[in-house]
């Protein structure tokens, strides 16, 4: 029987590929970095089609480092950047404009219009999300008002959108299968997240043809078989999820109040709710998880928008670290910030203060301070607001989290982690296998598929490299979350004036 399953994970600066045998181990992977395009500030975009042929280039290196034959392989599972949208013509396959990638703010004033034209609870309702340009209506919209005869060709039924899940899935069925999940689905601004179905009324409001959406198919099911050409030999594609949902199932959090947060470029906190939307009164987004047969599992998600980046400003930026990893020694070598505290609002703030206008701030500055303060100061950050997101996620589930399972690559930090143990009072769990995106993703595939038969046999596959649990006694936790919310007030609307 076929027992390898193949992870296409497409993500916002490389695609990769990884080859997991039964057990969850890695066979084999590839990677490759694609072009980032900022035409003008405050736009980011990606080409698709040479995201396609990065993405077809990883799943053939891969599969040639593995010695596997492409009929080892028993399905395909694709995770992606999330909201990034795509237009291609449905004849050719060939995109006509540059993907508009989630990062880009071009829609921010369609968004703000339609917030002061009393939108907001409407979507909120459908959606569980903001109007936020983040997500892919407007920029859909966008590409249907600026790209020259593409809504009267959409209008004709000869323009598809998608994510990027959808146009890998087409392009690896020779264009014979234009679908999504609704993991990702539930991130266009489009999809109603109760009644599971494109919403007309959201369609209506940002004019967009009913003929260009692609079906919404469970997550963890056939989509079709690659074309033959490609890999050299026809492979089910069968499964899919947006890449932080895909994480949260490659870390098994399979029960209503499980938990996982990655600490990559940003940092992202997911907890399942079951069969519940949980509706948010702190600041998190609804939306759903997967979908297994007609189960649907949805999510509460939080987001920091400067995470593992605010390491990246240290070194490139400031030029106090000379590489990533080097952060740990280097805070270290200090027991404690002196009184530094650093709030890495370097684009604004996300969950749960959506302050775009806060900045950057490093406040408690002395004589004595060195770099060393600030970089411990910044690991303590990217924990202080993970325990953001951890309060406002108890709040609104109503329930207490037992542990907080972890992933990317700042998770490679151990003392970032047992920081956040201290500052969250809970056990951190990290996984043996931190590719958790590209795991989840061929984990939805391998139950597709009778690789796996059930949830529990894919959860007997997790294995625990380390758990980190607290030792900061109450009263010093009390002072540094004091502490650090004194620092946020400070940070909150500085660049508003
Ligand atoms: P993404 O998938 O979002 O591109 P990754 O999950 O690969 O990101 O994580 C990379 C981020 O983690 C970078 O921002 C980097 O600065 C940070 N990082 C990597 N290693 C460490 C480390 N040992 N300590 C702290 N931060 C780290």
């Amino acid at each position: 029987m076929k027992q390898y399953l193949m992870a296409l994970d497409q993500g916002t600066t490389s695609s990769r590929c990884v080859i997991f045998d039964r057990n969850g181990n890695t066979v084999a992977s590839a990677s490759k970095e694609f072009t980032q395009y900022f035409p003008q500030v405050g736009w980011v975009e990606h080409d698709a089609e040479e995201i396609w042929q990065s993405q077809l280039y990883c799943a053939r290196e891969a599969l040639k480092r593995s010695g596997l034959a492409p009929t080892d392989i028993a399905g395909i599972g694709i995770t992606n950047q999330r909201e990034t949208t795509v237009v291609w013509e449905k004849g050719t396959g060939k995109p006509i404009c540059p993907a508009i990638v989630w990062q880009c703010r071009r829609t921010a004033a369609r968004c703000e219009a339609l917030v002061a034209d009393g939108k907001a609870e409407m979507i909120r309702e459908k959606t569980g999300l903001k109007p936020d340009a983040y997500f892919s209506a407007t920029k859909l919209e966008w590409i249907l008002t600026h790209v020259e005869g593409a809504r009267e060709r959409a209008e004709r039924g000869e323009l598809l959108f998608g994510t990027v899940d959808s146009f890998l899935i087409y392009r690896l069925t020779g264009g014979s299968v234009h679908a999504t999940d609704p993991s990702n689905a539930a991130r266009t601004l489009l999809f109603n997240i109760h009644t599971m179905q494109w919403d007309a009324e959201l369609l209506q409001l940002f004019h967009i043809p009913a003929a260009m959406l692609p079906k919404v198919l469970p997550s963890c099911g056939i989509f079709g078989e690659t074309d033959t050409s490609l890999l050299g030999a026809p492979i089910p594609v069968a499964g899919v999820a947006g890449d932080q949902q895909a994480a949260l199932f490659g870390q098994c959090c399979f029960e209503r109040g499980m938990v996982k947060n990655t600490y990559g470029t940003g940092g992202f906190l997911l907890m399942n709710t079951g069969d519940t939307a949980v509706s948010s009164e702190s600041g998190l987004l609804t939306t759903v998880g997967w979908q297994i047969g007609d189960q649907v599992t949805y999510v509460l998600e939080g987001s920091v928008f400067v995470c593992g980046a605010a390491i990246q400003w240290l070194r490139d930026g400031l030029g106090i670290l000379g590489s990533a990893a080097e952060s740990e020694a280097l805070a270290a070598s200090v027991p404690d910030t002196g009184n530094v505290c650093f709030v890495p609002a370097l684009t604004g703030l996300g969950t749960p203060y959506w302050d775009p206008y806060a900045r950057g701030t490093i406040v408690g500055i002395s004589r004595g301070t060195t770099r060393a303060h600030i970089v411990r100061a910044t690991l303590e950050a990217m924990a202080l607001q993970t325990v953001d997101l951890l309060d406002a996620m108890q709040k609104d589930a109503g329930a207490d989290i037992p542990a907080l399972r972890v992933d990317g690559g700042a998770c490679a930090n151990n003392l970032l982690l047992q920081m956040q143990s201290d500052f969250s009072n809970l056990p951190i769990v990290r996984p043996a296998c931190i590719e958790t995106t590209a795991l989840g993703a061929a984990n939805l595939a391998g139950l597709a598929v009778g690789v796996f038969g059930s949830l529990t046999e894919i959860a007997e596959n997790i294995a625990v490299e380390r758990t980190f649990t607290p030792e900061m006694d109450e009263a010093a936790r009390e002072k540094k979350l004091l502490d650090w919310h004194r620092a946020v007030q400070r940070a909150q609307q500085w660049a508003a004036d």
